[in-house]
């Protein structure tokens, strides 16, 4: 992949992920500088992966060829009106993995028609396995949309959505999704306590289902989810009975809710 130049604003658990997959993918960590007020989480990263870290978020900005918006949302504002005092992102690539602020708010923050791609990316990025989804508006080059996309593939898996919406249904599908595991293994484990075991090999059963059966997917390309699950339900069966429960109460209207729940809250966030 390319080494440009490149500016982490805000040195948050993403900012983190994203410089840590760099680093091991071989990305020279002279060319990452990372930014923020205090000097905890810039200066631990600085230490563990031997990347810049600065509170002058104008200066790093200025220096590099793409600059990466990674503080809360609601910090995003702030934050690039300071930056835009002072740097000229006409022949810089920004990009943004914070939720609900979008290419039009962006392009008022920073200057019309800004070379940015919004990524999404997901919590899994911490272990190299992330799902990130990354969208583009049409003035974005093919060279600005391979270097996203290659440097988002250090720390997972990516997909490239074609309109801005798609953004905030990558939030429903795989943003806000490993808290959705969690809670259904959080469940598990509570019943496998209640059960008799202890807490930690409650954790150790559900935690090896859990990824046991996403090895097993991922083993199997080809076959569709549905095929995995009904090569281990024999009718009457154990896992037919537990099944049986899911469906009667509906958990796939359930799930689709609580999908089309995120995507509101993205929507209303923007
Ligand atoms: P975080 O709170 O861990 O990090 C935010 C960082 O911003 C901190 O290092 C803080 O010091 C820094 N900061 C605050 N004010 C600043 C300023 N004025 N200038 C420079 N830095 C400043 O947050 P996070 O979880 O890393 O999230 C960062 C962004 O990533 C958010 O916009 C969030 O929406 C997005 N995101 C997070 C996740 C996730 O699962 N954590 C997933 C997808 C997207």
């Amino acid at each position: 992949m390319q080494h440009r130049k490149i500016c982490f604003i805000g040195a948050g658990n993403m900012a983190g992920a994203i410089i840590s997959g760099l680093v091991e993918s071989g990305y020279p960590a002279n060319m990452i500088s990372v930014c923020a007020p205090s000097t905890t989480h810039r200066d631990a990263l600085a230490a563990k992966y031997g990347v810049q870290s600065s509170s002058d978020n104008n200066g790093c900005a200025k220096a590099a060829d793409v600059v990466v918006l990674s503080v809360k949302p609601q910090m995003m504002a702030d934050v690039c009106k300071a930056l835009q005092k002072d740097v000229d992102f006409s022949d810089k690539l920004v990009l943004s993995i914070a939720a609900g602020v979008s290419v039009a708010r962006f392009c008022e923050l920073l200057g019309d028609n800004l070379n940015i791609v919004r990524i999404m990316p997901n919590t899994p990025s911490l272990v190299g396995q992330g799902m990130s989804g990354l969208y583009a508006p049409e003035q974005v080059s093919q060279a600005d949309r391979d270097y996203s996309g290659e440097l988002m593939t250090a720390v997972g898996k990516i997909c490239w959505v074609d309109t801005e919406e798609g953004i905030n249904h990558v939030i429903a599908a795989a943003g806000s999704a490993p808290a959705y595991f969690f809670l259904f293994m959080e469940a598990m484990q509570a019943e496998a306590q209640r059960l008799g075991f202890s807490a930690e090999t409650a954790r150790m059963l559900v935690e090896q289902a859990a990824s046991g059966a996403s090895a097993l997917v991922a083993a199997s390309p080809d076959t569709p989810l549905s095929q995995l699950r009904e090569n281990v339900t024999s009718k009457g069966g154990t896992t037919f009975e537990a099944l049986k429960v899911f469906t009667d109460r509906q958990l796939p209207e359930i799930v689709s809710e609580a999908m089309q729940a995120a995507i509101t809250r993205a929507q209303e966030m923007e």
